[in-house]
Parts: C-alpha cells; sequence; structure tokens
C-alpha cells in the first residue's frame, strides 16, 4: 500500500484569479476552437461543449438543437441501426458534424458503428466509451476501431491518469475521455471506494495527452457554468455535460406533474433504472453505481446553453482570454474555502 500525499483538487476547491484584461466586452470572446487531431486528418471547428452519451441526454433530438449553437452531442449507443438510419437520411450535413456516435466494446458495437458510418461519410467523430477505461480489453478494441476507421476522429475513455491517457492515445485515440467518479448521478466513489477529484484529473490527464498531440474530455463534474470555465481553464479541449443539460424538452423521459409543477427523471447510465430498462434485469454480480433523481422541467434547453455560454465569455473576459483556446494560458487558479454566498438559497424557485 502507498499513499500519495499531494492534494488532488475539484472544482469545488479553486476559483480562477481575475487578470487585467484589454477587452471591453463579453462579446469579443470567441468560443469557437479549430481542432486538428493526431490520426484523423479532419479540421473540425465549434464550441467544444459535448452533450454526454446518456440515453437521456445525448438524444438525436439534443443533437439537432445543440448544432444550432455550434456544440456538439455524444449520441448515446441504444438507438437502432435504423433510428440511425432514418436520422442520418433526415439530417443536415450541419446537424451530422455535430454528432459523435458512442458505443461499447462489444463484437455487436462494432458491426453497429460500420453499419452507421456506411450510411453517411459526415459522420467524424466515434466514442469508445466504457465505465472503467483501464482494462485492456478497451485498448485493443480501440486498435481494431482505429485500424478500420483510419480517418475518424476517435475518442476513448474514461480514464484519470497520465499514464493511461498515453496508452489510449498510442493506441489510436484523437482523445481521451477523463473522468471517474465525478458525475451528478454518479455514485461509483461510495459504491468502490475509486475515484479522482476532477480537476487534478484533467490538469494531469491534459499534460499527459498534448505532449502526445492528443486532447482530452473533462467528462463529468460540471454543476455550473463556473464549473465548465474552470475545466477549459485546467486544460480540458472538449467539456462533457450531463446533470446540466438534463430536465429539457431534448431529453427522453416522461414529463411527470406534481402539484402543478413538472417533472422528469434524470439517471446514470449504471443505475437500477438503466440496467432494468436495457438489460431487462438486474444482474447480481453488478452493484448499481447510479442514482435516479427527479427533476424540474425546464423547457428547451437553449435558454439553459445561452445562459452556459454567457457566464463562459464573462470568464474569458474577467482574465483577458479573447480566445477559448488562450483560457488555460491566463487561469490562475486559486485554492479556496469558500464558493457561492448562499444566504438566499431557501428563497429560490
Ligand atoms: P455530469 O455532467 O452529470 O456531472 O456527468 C455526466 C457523466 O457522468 C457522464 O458523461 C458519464 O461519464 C457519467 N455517468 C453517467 N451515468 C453514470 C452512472 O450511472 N455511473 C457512473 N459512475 N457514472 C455515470
Amino acid at each position: 500500500m502507498r499513499i500519495e500525499e499531494d492534494i488532488k483538487l475539484g472544482f469545488k476547491d479553486v476559483l480562477i484569479r481575475p487578470k487585467r484584461s484589454i477587452l471591453k466586452s463579453r462579446s469579443q470572446v470567441d468560443l469557437i476552437r479549430v481542432f486538428s487531431f493526431k490520426y484523423s486528418s479532419i479540421t473540425w471547428s465549434g464550441i467544444p461543449i459535448i452533450a454526454a452519451n446518456m440515453d437521456t441526454i445525448g438524444t438525436f433530438q439534443m443533437a439537432e438543437s445543440l448544432s444550432n449553437f455550434n456544440i456538439l452531442t455524444a449520441v448515446h449507443k441504444y438507438y437502432s441501426i435504423e433510428e440511425w438510419k432514418n436520422f442520418i437520411f433526415s439530417s443536415s450535413k450541419y446537424i451530422l458534424n455535430h454528432v459523435i456516435v458512442s458505443i461499447g466494446t462489444s463484437k455487436d458495437d462494432f458491426i453497429k458503428i460500420k453499419k452507421i458510418f456506411s450510411f453517411t461519410s459526415e459522420l467524424k467523430y466515434i466514442c469508445i466509451d466504457v465505465a472503467n477505461g483501464y482494462s485492456e480489453y478497451l485498448v485493443s478494441f480501440l486498435k481494431l476501431v482505429r485500424d478500420f476507421f483510419p480517418d475518424k476522429i476517435i475518442c476513448a475513455g474514461n480514464v484519470v491518469t497520465g499514464e493511461m491517457v498515453e496508452e489510449l492515445i498510442i493506441s489510436g485515440a484523437d482523445i481521451v475521455k477523463v473522468g471517474i467518479g465525478p458525475g451528478s448521478v454518479c455514485t461509483t466513489r461510495v459504491k468502490t471506494g475509486v475515484g479522482y477529484p476532477q480537476l487534478s484529473a484533467i490538469i494531469e490527464c491534459a499534460d499527459a495527452a498534448h505532449g502526445l498531440n492528443g486532447q482530452i474530455i473533462s467528462d463529468g463534474g460540471c454543476s455550473v457554468s463556473g464549473d465548465i470555465a474552470k475545466a477549459f481553464g485546467g486544460g480540458a479541449d472538449f467539456v462533457m455535460l450531463g446533470g446540466m443539460l438534463s430536465g429539457h424538452t431534448e431529453c427522453t423521459g416522461d414529463i411527470i406533474e406534481e402539484k402543478s409543477k413538472k417533472y422528469m427523471l434524470f439517471y446514470g447510465m449504471s443505475s437500477i433504472s438503466a440496467m432494468k430498462r436495457y438489460e431487462g434485469e438486474i444482474r447480481g454480480y453488478r452493484a448499481s453505481e447510479g442514482k435516479t433523481v427527479k427533476i424540474p422541467f425546464r423547457g428547451n434547453v437553449d435558454s439553459t446553453i445561452s445562459d452556459i455560454l454567457g457566464g463562459l465569455r464573462s470568464t474569458c473576459t474577467y482574465v483577458g482570454a479573447e480566445k477559448l483556446k488562450e483560457l488555460t494560458k491566463r487561469t490562475t487558479f486559486i485554492r479556496v474555502t469558500e464558493q457561492e454566498n448562499c444566504i438566499f438559497n431557501i428563497f429560490k424557485e
């Protein structure tokens, strides 16, 4: 047994120090980034925020709405080939440019993406997603997918340490997804005792990835737009959001009405709700590592996104970053023991 003594930090442990700036207004800030990749020769430009590939969040409707903001959606893996076909044939090039196709690591997953990508050349991104990215099986599956799709942008994860980021990039990933345990409906840390505070994971993994010309997605743990700014400030190239995008019209789930208030269910992908839905049973050997929560229904996702983007632009003006790309360079974190002043939260709607 060994103990690492240096402190690992989460979003709640820091704030970003303001810096002298020549920017006059938030409207001068450019949130669009232009990416080129280690393996794929594709160039992608857009706002590097991604709707999570959870079945309630990563829907075709979400992809349509978020493409209007130049934002990506990682579409979940539970749509059938037929549903994919219909979506692809009824969507513009522009929408497809904002879609990431998510898969697991089974033989069927491999057959399925080959079929999905045979319908169009406009889809650019593949995300190979497993809860525990430390498995050798992920590495060999990734190599297989890279061999078959030499020019697609491939993301793989999830991991939280530099050495595994390097292994995934060397094995064919353009982008590595980072995050174990920070998610809003995740109980991995409670169930297993395993995890890594997200900000430190970002800082360490971004360093490892950038050294090899790779990129990272920070996945999970953002609960306010300030957290997204901290993730970018820490070195994340992309930030993935689940909970912050939940409870909207674009999400899957019934709207429940109680005492004239509307709610929606939101659940983790390894929660009992998801297991029952997709596997029809709860397997004895598998503990649930996700929660199910009932959250207020918030209407269209547009106003939530505008709010997030406004917050990010404001962060950039506070530190003098004219472009989102400059945010990391302009970020100095200060360690703190306080965040929001919550005195009036009891009156909040
Ligand atoms: P959020 O933005 O809600 O904080 O985090 C979203 C991320 O949580 C997802 O992209 C995914 O990586 C993770 N996640 C989703 N469902 C579960 C689950 O049931 N268990 C765990 N451990 N993580 C989950």
